[in-house]
């Protein structure tokens, strides 16, 4: 075993939120700073890897549904690679590195490689989202359970949802654009009531995000019509209605 194998760098999985830079983690925000190394996805902001200092090394390895630059076995390896060559390494990831980011799965090979891994919690897209978008996941009135689930995934129709969402409950699909037709279909057909509320978040916290807002059975046509374009996420539950509401009795209001 060589000297820099015994004796391998960390690996930092870390979370870079859902878009604003404000949204970093302090010590998100200090990794960044002062890495020599960052190996990024493509949901990482740009003007977050700008905070970055001259001449820091940074790969990206930027997945989308359809194409690959970096298949994970190879990020995993990079990653071990990198910290057993003794390079710290920043794995910067969109979100929460342990929501659908495969921080887990990142961090189980870097374990069994010896590489020590620490973890650093980002603000997720659901709850960036949320935020922005001013559509609380629970409220007393709307719902007391939130779920999370990936809309793009093994056997989407196999999955069984059944109770995640209706009634009292919010339900947030994570990649769920491509998929929405079979989304609604799949949770109306579990007995989700066609007319629940839907909001769909295009962009989180970024300029240029957009809010659109329907029901569950005009959700694929909502998608279509405004050409939804990933990152997105769909919000389904009474809550998606709430501000909407507020805000038409404001506007009523303000018109007498
Ligand atoms: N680890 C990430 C999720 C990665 S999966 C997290 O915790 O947020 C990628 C999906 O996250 C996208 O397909 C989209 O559904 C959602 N997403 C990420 N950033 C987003 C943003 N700024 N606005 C809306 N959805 C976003």
């Amino acid at each position: 075993m060589s000297i820099a194998a015994s004796n391998p760098a960390k690996v930092w999985l870390v979370g870079a939120g859902p878009g604003d830079p404000d949204l970093l983690t302090l010590r998100a925000a200090r990794l960044v700073m002062n890495a020599r190394l960052i190996v990024h996805d493509g949901l990482v902001d740009p003007a977050i890897l700008a905070m970055a200092r001259p001449g820091t090394r940074m790969i990206s390895v930027a997945k989308s549904r359809s194409r690959h630059t970096m298949r994970q076995d190879e990020i995993n390896a990079l990653l071990v690679r990198e910290a057993q060559a003794g390079t710290e390494v920043v794995r910067l990831k969109g979100g929460d590195p342990f929501v659908f980011g495969r921080g887990g799965e990142e961090a189980e090979v870097c374990r069994a490689a010896g590489v020590p891994v620490e973890v650093v919690p980002g603000v997720s897209a659901a709850l960036g989202a949320a935020a922005a978008a001013q559509i609380p996941l629970t409220h007393r009135d709307s719902a007391s359970i939130v779920s999370f689930v990936a809309g793009q995934c093994k056997g989407l129709t196999e999955q069984d949802w059944a109770g995640l969402a209706g009634k009292g409950r919010t339900l947030v699909i994570y990649m769920g654009v491509a998929t929405s037709e079979a989304i609604a279909e799949k949770l109306i057909a579990d007995g989700v009531a066609p007319d629940v509320a839907v909001a769909v978040i295009e962009n989180a916290t970024r300029a240029d995000m957009r809010v659109l807002r329907g029901s569950l059975a005009g959700l694929a046509a909502l998608v279509a019509k405004h050409k939804v374009q990933s990152p997105a996420l769909i919000v389904i539950g009474e809550v998606a209605a709430r501000n909407e509401i507020e805000l038409r009795a404001v506007a009523l209001e303000a018109a007498k």
